[in-house]
């Protein structure tokens, strides 16, 4: 028998509190029309190096008044003057801008966000902070099938690849909101994590 995938021992031995999530997915599309998808700068890199796709036709700026669920207090609001925003793959009547409108799958499946991917997963932590598993969602009210087994596995190495997202995402706005000028626009974003892939590209 081949030995155990090092990585998968480690994580079997040292974190893990499962091998696997009983679910399935049963395609409702509730993920894609009644959830809002927060994609990072590096989800936006990808669907626009792989899929042609224009971050300007494909993404929206909130306004707190237009998004729940996310804190005041969290690192990726964009400060405009007064206003303060957040980045979100923009939505239509029925659903996100990638849902296909006809067989209502996702039309850009192989480069989707992280967030997509790691939907309807919700990591789960000890009091330290450490790692225990994964669970469901409870509160964003996708069925819960439990006709399937989910690999935990590939949701943590995901897990991980968003937390190192996330960092830069955060600096990234950092240096936004330091950022002051005339006729500043949360759009400006866009071009600026644009640039800072084409300098790192350059170095
Ligand atoms: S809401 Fe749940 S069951 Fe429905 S498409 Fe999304 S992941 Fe699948
Ligand atoms: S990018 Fe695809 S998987 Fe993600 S919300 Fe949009 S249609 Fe759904």
């Amino acid at each position: 028998m081949a030995p155990a995938h090092p990585k998968a021992f480690v994580f079997r031995d040292t974190i893990m509190g499962r091998d696997t999530v009983s679910f399935s997915c049963h395609h409702t599309g509730h993920c894609c029309t009644d959830v809002v998808c927060l994609p990072t700068p590096w989800d936006v890199i990808r669907i626009v190096r792989q899929e042609g796709a224009n971050p300007h036709e494909f993404l929206e700026f909130l306004k707190p008044g237009e998004i729940q669920g996310v804190t005041k207090g969290d690192p990726t609001w964009l400060k405009v003057g007064k206003e303060r925003y957040i980045m979100a793959l923009k939505r239509g009547k029925k659903g996100c801008h990638f849902l296909d409108k006809k067989t209502r799958y996702c039309s850009i499946y192989e480069s989707r966000p992280i967030l997509c991917r790691l939907y309807p997963f919700k990591l789960e932590e000890f009091r330290d902070g450490s790692f225990k598993g994964f669970s469901l969602h409870k509160d964003v009210g996708c069925p819960k099938h439990r006709d399937g087994k989910v690999d935990t596995i590939p949701l943590y190495e995901l897990y991980l690849d968003d937390s190192i997202h996330q960092r830069d995402y955060n600096d990234l706005v950092d240096v936004f909101n330091g950022r002051e000028y005339e006729g500043k626009a949360p759009e400006d974003f866009i071009e600026m994590f644009v640039q800072y892939v084409a300098n790192a590209r350059k170095k």
